[in-house]
């Protein structure tokens, strides 16, 4: 198969699906066209994703397509704007048919689950490599930015955090049982907070997904913003499954494993009163900013020197 018909059969069709919405021209021309609406902001990020570094060699397919678009996602739900397309930028080894068929099953799935229609891309040949870039928008001025926290507010974080960390621990188990599946489902199928993101745009003073794990990202927000802040470890939300697999290192996954693309968001105290239980209800506040800097858990400098700054793909894990 060649790469047009390659093309063809397996992405284009991800690109036929929606009339409306701002996508104008999909996949087949030399550009897409996407039509920003009058009064709204583009925003946009591309990911990366390299077989062997960010996903295990020979890794399930349509796990992948899912994933890859997932993330890529979380970083619009992390800037509280709304999904509009995506463009797919595919490096393979050789053409797979059944390897293209399920990797472009598990794309469309995510691509109907996210909202986030397929608008072109670039196919080559070489080492397994997934270049991925979203689009969404917000009103003018509404992207939520990592620079906006400020002394005094609040800080939350969505869902529970460490499971696909702890997920990295169980990726060849043979016979994993129903705790093992239910951190394994949070690596393979993470759900990008796109239904957090209109009212974290609305209420929230700074945003990042938690890609490379809380203490790290939450420091991005910290630097960016030029504050500090105090956390509480019996806040952390922890899920039933992590706790039972992980026993009093539980907190740690959850402090310092990343892949969960859960939502860090810093709240104005008057903004959080004013904000909608259905917001609310989907956030646990750990903590507060601080005018010093410094990360403090429960008192303690974590000193930001010391935190991992996440993954540095030129250093390794620091
Ligand atoms: P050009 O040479 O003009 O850049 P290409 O031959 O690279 O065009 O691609 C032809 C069309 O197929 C373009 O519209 C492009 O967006 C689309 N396309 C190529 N690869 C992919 C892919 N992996 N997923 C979606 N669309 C793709
Ligand atoms: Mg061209």
């Amino acid at each position: 198969m060649g790469e047009f018909e390659l093309i063809r059969r397996f992405f284009l069709p991800l690109g036929e699906r929606q009339e409306s919405g701002s996508l104008m021209l999909g996949p087949g021309d030399d550009c897409a066209i996407q039509r920003i609406p009058a009064g709204r902001d583009l925003v946009f990020s591309v990911d990366a994703l390299v077989e062997g570094v960010h996903f295990p060699r020979n890794y399930r397919p349509d796990y992948l397509g899912w994933r890859a678009l997932a993330v890529a996602a979380s970083d619009l739900a992390a800037m509280g704007a709304d999904p509009e397309c995506f463009t797919l930028a595919l490096t393979l080894p050789a053409v797979d048919e059944q390897w293209l068929e399920d990797f472009s099953a598990g794309l469309r799935r995510a691509s109907e689950a996210f909202g986030l229609q397929l608008a072109g891309g670039d196919t080559t040949s070489g080492p397994l490599t997934l270049s991925l870039q979203v689009h969404g928008t917000v009103e003018q001025g509404g992207g939520v930015r990592r620079s906006g926290a400020r002394a005094g507010d609040l800080i939350a974080v969505s869902g529970t955090l460490g499971n696909a960390g702890a997920a990295l621990d169980y990726l060849s188990e043979p016979a994993p049982s129903a705790d093992i599946l239910a951190v394994l489902e949070h690596y393979h199928r993470p759900w990008p907070r796109l239904d957090l993101a209109g009212e974290v745009r609305r209420y929230a003073s700074a945003a990042i997904d938690i890609s490379d794990g809380l203490l790290a990202d939450l420091g991005h927000i910290l630097a960016a913003s030029r504050v500090g802040a105090r956390i509480a470890s019996d806040r952390v939300p922890l899920s039933a499954a992590l706790s039972r697999l992980k026993g009093s290192k539980a907190l740690n996954y959850a402090l310092r494993s990343g892949d969960d693309y859960e939502l860090c968001v810093c709240f104005a105290p008057e903004s959080w009163e004013s904000a909608p239980e259905s917001l609310k209800s989907q956030l646990t506040v750990i903590g507060a900013v601080t005018a010093e800097p410094g990360l403090y858990l429960d008192g303690v400098d974590c000193g930001l020197e010391a935190v991992p700054a996440g993954y540095d793909h030129f250093r390794g894990k620091s």
